[in-house]
């Protein structure tokens, strides 16, 4: 059964405000005279109307279906059309449809999501702080980070340590942070004082996992040794690499960065915006990875995207010394969105009622296991999962390590526009990060879709 057309469910359109639907090349010339797009080549480009989704499944204008592997920008946990949160959106916007959290004010919604987020964690003494997505939760962390320091008398721990194929946002710090080539060259001046390790991707790097770790606790501790840890503030980094291709750790990784840290003194910086809430099959992957993080950073599954949120989730300890003298002097006007609360607590009420973390494991294992299937195509350099991410790592010759030097783009377009299964290209592999809901039938679609289209791939002399 396919995506539900929500304009019968809801009576006129006018009524209910659901919008005819759109002539898609009419729109696409107002989109083109109007709307500057982020990473859109050529003014003359087509574009793809989305109307409509439900569960793993959208449709555009014309009526062609699509299968979601992507989950939208990997935020959609709990599917596409869920009419229980546009109805705590609803509610909630007739009710209080806003209200601050600086100063003195609050509200029950932020303060009933707040105590979810840290009653869903393993570590009950935390506090949370809000905001509109993952750039902006990132930019708060660096803040907590540097001003921990300062209020601590180690003003001069400022530099931050992040990691090669990283991604952390789009602000000129977390931009700064992230290993992302668009955004080196024609933006200068830049922040500075970050510096970059090797990430864990030992396929990358040609390395055997097991000797992954040693080389990179080396390689850490050398650069503290060379920066001082005086000077340095926090690492940040993703517990799984998302944008860098969907690279999980080798699983001693992260346990020993973080002693490695304590030992320092050098705060750590969780970005979890992409795997929190059910994407390696936990609330947080902290739980998974083994660690214990000072700062972590939430976003994107937090409302399923149904509403713009993010969030910083921060230690007792440092909640304390930021909350002293004259209080943290950092905030959004958008903080604590009473309808983004109210929209995450509906997306962590579905999550729960149906075992949304089981499924998640589930389905990747098996997304995993029938992924194999392409190990025999000349140019799948091989693939892998974690929880229900995956990637297809995609090389240049076979039996090579190298990447195609054009990165895998167009081999995601291809896949789109030959089998109506959406994924990820990137540097060097694609990925897939569905929605948690993601059925066997779906799994099975998804890797047809990577068969058909990568064993036509022409291998080059
Ligand atoms: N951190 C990670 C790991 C991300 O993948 C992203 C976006 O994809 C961000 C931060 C930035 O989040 P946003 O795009 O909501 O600003």
């Amino acid at each position: 059964d396919g995506p539900h057309d929500p304009r019968a469910e809801a009576g006129t359109s006018a009524e209910a405000g659901v919008r005819a639907r759109p002539d898609a090349r009419a729109l696409a010339d107002r989109d083109r005279a109007r709307l500057l797009h982020p990473f859109l080549p050529g003014e003359q480009h087509s574009r793809i109307v989305m109307v409509e989704g439900e569960g793993c499944r959208l449709r555009d204008a014309e009526g062609r279906e699509y299968l979601d592997a992507t989950a939208g920008m990997w935020l959609c946990q709990v599917g596409h059309g869920r009419r229980e949160i546009a109805e705590a959106a609803a509610g909630q916007m007739r009710t209080l449809e806003y209200s601050t959290v600086f100063w003195d004010y609050t509200h029950d919604r932020a303060v009933e999501l707040a105590e979810r987020l840290v009653g869903i964690g393993s570590d009950d003494t935390r506090r949370v702080f809000f905001t509109s997505g993952g750039s902006e939760g990132v930019e708060i962390a660096l803040r907590m980070a540097r001003n921990v320091h300062h209020r601590r008398g180690e003003p001069d721990r400022t530099w931050i340590l992040t990691r090669d194929s990283a991604y952390h946002g789009a602000g000129y710090a977390s931009g700064e942070l992230s290993d992302f080539p668009p955004y080196t060259t024609g933006f200068g001046p830049h922040p500075g004082q970050v510096h970059r390790l090797s990430a864990p991707y030992p396929f990358a790097a040609g390395e055997a996992p097991e000797k992954a770790t040693d080389l990179l606790v080396h390689e850490l501790e050398s650069a503290i040794d060379r920066i001082g840890a005086h000077r340095i503030a926090a690492l940040i980094g993703e517990p799984v690499l998302a944008l860098g291709g969907m690279v999980a750790p080798p699983p001693d990784y992260w346990p020993r960065v973080e002693q490695v840290l304590r030992r320092h003194g050098i705060l750590l910086i969780l970005d979890e915006v992409v795997t929190a809430f059910g994407r390696v099959g936990h609330w947080y992957a902290a739980d998974r990875i083994g660690v214990r993080p000072d700062l972590t950073v939430l976003s994107k599954g937090l409302t399923s995207g149904y509403f713009p949120l993010g969030a910083v989730v921060t230690s007792e300890d440092i909640a304390r010394t930021l909350g002293g003298d004259g209080g943290f002097p950092v905030g959004h006007t958008y903080s604590g969105h009473p309808v983004g609360c109210a929209v995450a607590l509906a997306n962590l009420d579905i999550i729960e009622r149906e075992g949304l973390l089981d499924a998640a494991e589930r389905a990747g294992a098996r997304l995993g296991e029938e992924l194999r299937s392409l190990h025999d195509i000349p140019l799948v350099g091989g693939t892998r999962q974690y929880g229900l991410t995956a990637a297809v790592e995609i090389v240049r010759a076979p039996g090579s390590r190298d990447p195609l030097p054009e990165g895998t783009y167009a081999i995601a377009d291809q896949i789109r526009d030959r089998t109506g299964v959406l994924v990820r290209g990137g540097p060097r592999a694609l990925t897939v990060a569905p929605p948690l809901v993601l059925s066997d039938r779906e799994t099975t679609e998804i890797v047809a879709a990577f068969g058909e289209v990568l064993s036509g791939l022409p291998v080059r002399s």
